[in-house]
Formats: structure tokens, C-alpha cells, sequence
């Protein structure tokens, strides 16, 4: 079989970007993005650093709240509920992990739904879960729906496995999947034979932390792979995919870096732009 096709993600996710200036530069009024990083956790640093990078370049406004290690909940549900309550905050994101101290649920359950562009809150979760299009999808899931349309525009009985069954990866991307009529089976760390579900799918994602952890042997012939690992082995960034095993066997798949990373980043600034347009009462 001839290689695997690369799916995209820069070009993609630039793509996006681009599209969502033009939208921007559109109206008087900028959407603004608030990030809250508690800690100094430097790779956390960077990852925000970046997204505010992506949401100036987009014509955004984007501040990062950087509060310390030893903030405590209450200072931290207090900057969130006077984010809540600026009509000109149209999206917040908290980065995670946050510190050992404070409780994620409660930080999440405490994000006004309609500026929650992570989509991490329980109501955005519950919502697409129930296939709402009120729901704020979380930016990688979403992103990597936006990659498997580029292969598939029609998903429709597709059968699709996602390996790792996290609240910010695995469960809303089974939701998202589900949404478009595939039929989803969602394995994890204490499923029996995973490679006995991904050998029957269209598609694999993977999304397990588990560093070249599918193999060409997994796969059926032709399958499309999405790798949502970010792991390092000796210093080298790698997925969860051993994409030099399996790019004889698989039709696509993406690489790592350059496929879902950068979709996170863009779909995140979509998010914020159609949170913008919602609380504005503007059309695209
Ligand atoms: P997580 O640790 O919260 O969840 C991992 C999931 O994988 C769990 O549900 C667990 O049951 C499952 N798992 C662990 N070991 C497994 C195994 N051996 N076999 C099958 N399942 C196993 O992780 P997460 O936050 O969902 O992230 C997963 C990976 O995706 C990480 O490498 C992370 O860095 C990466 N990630 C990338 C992006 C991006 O934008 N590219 C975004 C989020 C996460």
C-alpha cells in the first residue's frame, strides 16, 4: 500500500485563523479573551503565551491573569466571577492542572456557560452531550471533528475508536463523534483488548499519553488515525501513534507536531469569536 496521507493541522488550524481576522477586522467592537494561569508551571507559561499570541494576531483582545502557586480559591472564584460580570470578557479559559489546593470542579463549575470557550464547564458538557447547539465544544475535540471532515465531509456510520476517556479529550470528542453519526466505542486504561476494538475501526484516535502506543497491527488497512498524544522521548516530541509503523497501513494520519496541537489553538479563538457574536447579538 502506497504511504498515508498527512493530515495537515498548521495548515489547517492557519487556514482558520486567517478567516476568523477577516471576520474580526469586520467589526469596531474586538472580541476579548481572558486567561487565568495559577503557578508558574513553564510549559503552562508557554501554552498561554501562545494562545494570546494567536488571539492578538487574530485581531483579539487577550489578557493573561497570572496569579501564584499559593493564590487561594476564593481569590481565584472571585477574578472569575469579575470576568463574568465585564461585558467586554467574552471568553475565559483557566489552564490546567491547577494547583493541588484548589478544586477543579469548582473553579469550572464557576465559568459563566457562554464564556466558557474551553468547554470544560459541566453545563457546556452537559449540553453536548444532548447534541445542543447551544453547547461550547471543547477547542481539541473540536478541532480534531474539523480535521476528520477535511477526510470524510460525511461521518455518517463511520465506526470510530477513541482511546483515552478524558473530561477535556476522550468524553466530548465521543460526543461530538456520536453527534455526527458514527458509531463510537471509547477504550482506556482498564479496557480488556483495545487492540481488538481499533482493529474494527474507520477511524482511531488516540488520546492516551502513551507514547507510540498504537502500531501498524492495530490498525485495519486504509484506517484514518488522529494522534492527540503529546509525549517526549529523549527530548523529541512524539504522539501516541508510531507513525513510522503504521504509515503503510493507515490511508491518513495526523503527525506530531503540526495535526490536532495547532487545531486546539485555533478552534479555542473560534469559540471566542462566536461567544463575541452571541453576546453581542451579531451575525457572522
Ligand atoms: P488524561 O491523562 O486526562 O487521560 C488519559 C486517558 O487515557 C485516560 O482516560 C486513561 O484511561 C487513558 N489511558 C491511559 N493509559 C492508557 C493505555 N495504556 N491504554 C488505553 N488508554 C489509556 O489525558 P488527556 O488530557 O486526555 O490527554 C491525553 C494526551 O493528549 C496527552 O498526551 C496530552 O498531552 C495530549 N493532549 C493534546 C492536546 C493537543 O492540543 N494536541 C490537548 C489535550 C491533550
Amino acid at each position: 500500500m502506497s504511504e498515508a496521507k498527512i493530515i495537515d493541522g498548521k495548515k489547517a488550524a492557519l487556514a482558520l485563523r486567517e478567516k476568523l481576522a477577516q471576520h474580526i477586522a469586520r467589526y469596531d467592537k474586538k472580541p476579548e479573551l481572558a486567561v487565568i494561569l495559577a503557578g508558574n508551571d513553564e510549559a503552562s507559561l508557554i501554552y498561554d503565551r501562545n494562545k494570546q499570541k494567536a488571539a492578538q494576531e487574530a485581531g483579539m483582545k487577550c489578557e493573561i491573569f497570572h496569579l501564584p502557586e499559593t493564590v487561594s480559591q476564593e481569590e481565584l472564584l472571585s477574578l472569575i466571577e469579575r470576568l463574568n460580570a465585564d461585558d467586554n470578557v467574552n471568553g475565559m479559559i483557566v489552564q490546567l492542572p491547577l494547583p493541588e489546593h484548589i478544586s477543579q470542579a469548582e473553579v469550572l463549575k464557576h465559568i459563566k456557560p457562554e464564556k466558557d470557550v474551553d468547554g470544560f464547564c459541566p453545563v457546556n458538557a452537559g449540553l453536548l452531550l444532548a447534541n445542543s447547539s447551544e453547547a461550547i465544544a471543547a477547542a481539541t475535540p473540536k478541532g480534531i471533528m474539523h480535521l476528520l471532515k477535511s477526510v470524510f465531509p460525511d461521518l455518517s456510520g463511520k465506526t470510530a475508536v477513541v482511546i483515552g476517556r478524558s473530561n477535556i479529550v476522550g468524553k466530548p470528542l465521543a460526543s461530538l463523534l456520536l453527534n455526527s453519526n458514527c458509531t463510537v466505542t471509547v477504550v482506556h486504561s482498564k479496557t480488556r483488548d483495545i487492540e481488538a476494538e481499533t482493529r474494527r475501526a474507520d477511524i482511531v484516535i488516540a488520546a492516551c499519553g502513551c507514547p507510540k502506543m498504537v502500531k501498524a497491527s492495530w490498525i485495519k488497512e486504509g484506517a484514518v488515525l488522529i494522534d492527540v498524544g503529546i509525549n517526549r522521548i529523549d527530548g523529541k516530541l512524539c504522539g501516541d501513534i508510531d507513525f513510522d509503523d503504521v504509515k503503510h497501513k493507515a490511508s491518513y494520519v495526523t503527525p506530531v507536531p503540526g495535526g490536532v496541537g495547532p487545531m486546539t489553538v485555533a478552534m479555542l479563538l473560534e469559540n471566542t469569536f462566536e461567544a463575541f457574536l452571541k453576546q453581542n447579538n451579531l451575525k457572522k
